[in-house]
């Protein structure tokens, strides 16, 4: 299935900030990083592109790829251990971001709200499995 990572909806940055997160990225696979279009935009593709010491147009054909149906860019994957893949950019050992400075907006946005729909997901699978490492949907 075609999966976007949305942008932000609803609540304001200042509200967000104000309430602690319900998640714990720490403790997730990073399943966020597998949906299979992740934004880039012309904005996001300057970041990398500074980050890599590479030029506009070598940073966006090496990184990010074209979507015709989506109408935008969006990051390239690898193939994943965990998931079936995962954006290029995670660690897939220690399921970091390894450009967290310069990731693009939507993943500085993500989840949106206090609440991860994964990670509660994750919770309650690993409660139901008493076991705090389970991952459900690997493959
Ligand atoms: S899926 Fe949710 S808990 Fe997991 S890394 Fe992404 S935002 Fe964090
Ligand atoms: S750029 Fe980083 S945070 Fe964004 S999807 Fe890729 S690994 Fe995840």
């Amino acid at each position: 299935m075609t999966m976007p990572k949305t942008e932000k909806k609803g609540s304001s940055p200042e509200k967000k900030r104000s309430l602690p997160v319900l998640y714990d990225c720490s403790k997730c696979p990073a399943y966020c990083c597998t949906y299979d279009w992740i934004l880039v935009t012309r904005r996001d593709i300057e970041r990398l592109a500074k980050r890599f010491s590479l030029s506009y147009e070598a940073t966006e054909k090496k990184y990010t790829k074209y979507i015709k149906a989506y109408g935008k860019n969006v990051l390239r994957h690898r193939k994943d251990h965990i998931f079936k893949s995962a954006c290029q950019f995670l660690d897939p050992t220690e399921r970091r971001c390894t450009i967290y400075e310069h990731r693009p907006g939507v993943c500085r946005e993500y989840p949106t709200t206090r609440r991860c729909g994964y990670f509660e997901f994750l919770k309650w699978e690993r409660d139901q499995q008493d076991d705090p490492t389970f991952i459900p949907f690997q493959g």
